[in-house]
């Protein structure tokens, strides 16, 4: 009998032996493809030799400094790298040790932001339904995956307020185009801001390609151009939370890329350590830098592990085998491998409604009748019922949705590693496959 809160009490997950490549190995030998990295963190794959090798350097060399009186060789070069010369304009970068504390972070810096530049009133975050930025409390309260918000509702700020999606499959209406589409949430997003007081408003925060909650769901084209312009309109910040889509896993290395935007705060986490430590960060615009320099001196925030070395270590050789084995171009092809298999072996399935996404970033929606869309009701958790069965068959795929109010299907996400082979990308099709059909 286990010893620890595991997140089903109700059953004891296998234990991992081994990790190599693209597979896991459980006790007893059964050996596992992990074609979702966890929960879209392995970019590269477990135990690759580059970066167990910097770990193992920089715990020998500085193992831990505090950031309030330190900083460290990695944590400066991983900051350089990230920001020193990427597009965007983005100039600085705050090192935590996950994706939650990062959006918390992300927050408070948006606020104080305000603060710096004497607009004390914006104090008002907009987010969007069905959307997730993390479990703890702020983080939470940004979000809009509802199951999640619920046992915990009472102790959620009232600073945030929520709009729709921009999901296509369940939002698009007939006969309207994608653009149309993009307009109508921009204007939904430019009346909530009316509603709010357009300056009581710090920042609108959004995934550019939506994770756990829908399912690697990319918006329409032009909504992210048309909800920057709505931001800068009435000054308010935009926030991209890339801590599931960024980092290299869509095909370019930020996804907002993709969408001719940048951001004024961008959150990375996954990708960024690929697992081997546990990292997230903030990307910061200029002018963000500038007047907490030029005003108070120092961001009112600060966790023990701050920018930790290993950490950063880590992540800076995880970035720099990205950069330097042209991973991006692998996620591209690798992804288009993946989307093709994907529509041939399940494209005509009748309960799988929607195959979509970008890069090494795709997912299935479950539907119980692909002509109404109408999901199968959560009780029946069909999404754990293919992760088992994938399981059984030696496939990890992350399975999420099924909301109670039918406005979102189950689905089961993929996010396998950037070095996986051919062959790889053809097995997890070939295994999600099977699985799909025994579990429905
Ligand atoms: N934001 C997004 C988009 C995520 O997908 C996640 C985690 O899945 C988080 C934030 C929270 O990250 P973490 O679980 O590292 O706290």
């Amino acid at each position: 009998m286990t010893r620890i809160l595991h997140r089903s009490s109700r059953t004891e997950p296998p234990l991992a032996v081994r990790a190599e490549g693209s597979w896991i190995t459980q006790t007893g030998g059964h050996r596992v493809l992990d074609a979702s990295g966890g929960a879209a963190v392995s970019c590269l794959g477990h135990g690759h030799p580059r970066v167990v090798e910097a770990i193992r350097r920089q715990v020998g060399q500085v193992d831990y400094v505090h950031s309030g009186f330190f900083s460290s060789e990695p944590a400066e070069a991983l900051a350089e790298m990230l920001v020193g010369h990427e597009p965007g304009g983005l100039a600085g970068a705050y090192f935590v040790s996950s994706g939650s504390e990062a959006i918390e972070a992300a927050l408070k810096l948006a606020r104080q932001y305000f603060l710096e530049v004497g607009q004390e009133r914006r104090q008002r975050f907009i987010a969007r339904r069905q959307s997730y930025h993390g479990n703890t409390l702020g983080a939470l309260a940004a979000g809009g995956n509802a199951l999640r918000r619920a046992p915990y509702a009472p102790l959620l700020a009232a600073a945030f307020s929520h709009v729709s999606p921009a999901h296509a499959y369940r939002g698009q209406q007939e006969g309207e185009s994608e653009e149309a589409f993009a307009r109508r949430l921009a204007a939904e997003l430019e009346a909530e801001f009316q509603r709010l007081g357009p300056d009581t408003v710090a920042a609108f925060v959004a995934e550019p390609v939506v994770g756990a909650t829908l399912g690697c769901v990319p918006a329409p084209a032009g909504y992210f151009r048309a909800v920057r312009e709505v931001c800068d309109r009435h000054g308010a910040l935009l926030i991209l939370d890339e801590v599931m889509c960024g980092m290299g896993r869509t095909g370019t290395l930020h996804a907002w890329e993709q969408e001719g935007i940048a951001p004024d705060i961008q959150v990375v986490a996954k990708g960024l350590g690929g697992g081997f430590q546990p990292i997230g960060a903030l990307l910061i615009q200029g002018k963000i830098l500038v007047a907490i320099r030029d005003g108070s001196g120092s961001f009112k925030h600060g966790h023990t592990y701050v920018a930790h070395p290993v950490a950063c270590a880590a992540a800076l050789e995880v970035q720099r085998v990205i950069r330097e084995e042209g991973l991006l171009g692998q996620v591209q092809a690798l992804g288009q491998r993946l989307r093709q298999g994907l529509e041939a072996r399940l494209g005509q399935h009748p309960h799988v409604g929607d195959i979509r996404g970008r890069g090494l970033f795709h997912a299935i929606e479950l539907v119980s009748d692909r002509e109404s869309k109408a999901p199968f009701d959560p009780a029946l958790q069909l999404n754990l019922r293919i992760r088992e069965a994938a399981l059984a068959a030696g496939l990890a795929c992350y399975p999420g949705g099924g909301t109670a109010d039918g406005r979102a299907g189950d689905h089961i996400l993929l996010a396998p590693p950037y070095t996986a082979t051919d062959e790889e990308i053809d097995l997890i099709v070939e295994r999600l496959g099977a699985a799909v059909e025994l579990a429905l």
